[in-house]
Order: structure tokens, then C-alpha cells, then sequence
């Protein structure tokens, strides 16, 4: 089965401030019509500090249905200022989100995947 309207996925926090532009800013850059938004509080801190987690499991079997079953055409691994999930200074939070794309590397070799930071600004910005 093959979809008409493309889909992306962003793994997010569940922080309701910066949901909305993050889903701006991926369905843009990936020119998806829909995002599947898998939310956790602080997700690179679930998959940085414990990735063989129950908690890092369960973010991975909702990216791989994702990908599969709607054909996601990419991923984003999101962390943002202020994170009450993941109580960390931003430069450490950033390590996280590199750490983060490694593990989901790991498991989703061919995907493509970038990470977002998004500031107290709530206005999103990649990271290499
Ligand atoms: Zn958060």
C-alpha cells in the first residue's frame, strides 16, 4: 500500500508549547501533508541515558510502525529549553540528541534522521 499524502515522524516531547511548531517545522522540511507525533516527556533523555529501556522500547515500536505501515519519509529526534523531562543544561540535552540518533540509527539504518532544538523562543532550529 503506498500513501498519497506523505508522511513524516517526529519523536517529541509531550511539552504542549512547542508541539505546534515542531509539527510546522517537519511537515515543511520533510513537504509531508501529515506527522506522526510520538510523544514522551524528554525522549532524548529516555534514549541517551537508557536505551534498552522499557520507556526507549516503546518510543522505537511506535517509530517503526510509523515507518512501516505509513511509509514515513523521515524522522525527528526533538529537544527544547526547559525540558521538564530531561532537567539538563541545554549543551548536555544537545549531547543527548546526538547520543539519540545513534541508538535510532542502530535500529533504522535507511531512515533519514535530523534533530531539532527548540529554544525558549519555541522556533526550531537543526542540529548537525
Ligand atoms: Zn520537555
Amino acid at each position: 500500500m503506498s500513501f498519497e499524502k506523505r508522511y513524516c515522524t517526529t519523536v517529541c516531547c509531550i511539552d504542549g508549547k512547542i508541539v505546534p511548531s515542531v509539527i510546522h517545522f517537519v511537515k515543511e522540511y520533510f513537504q509531508s501533508e501529515y506527522v506522526d507525533v510520538i510523544t514522551e516527556a524528554g525522549p532524548a533523555g529516555i534514549l541517551s541515558d537508557h536505551p534498552d529501556s522499557v520507556a526507549a522500547e516503546q518510543i522505537y515500536s511506535r517509530v517503526e510502525l510509523s515507518l512501516e505501515k505509513h511509509e514515513s519519509v523521515g524522522l525527528a529526534m526533538v529537544a527544547h529549553g526547559r525540558c521538564l523531562g530531561n532537567p539538563k543544561k541545554d549543551t548536555v540535552q544537545l549531547d543527548d540528541l546526538r547520543t539519540s540518533r545513534d541508538e535510532l540509527k542502530l535500529r533504522f539504518p535507511d531512515t533519514d534522521i535530523i534533530l531539532l532544538w527548540v529554544p525558549s523562543d519555541e522556533t526550531p532550529v537543526l542540529v548537525d
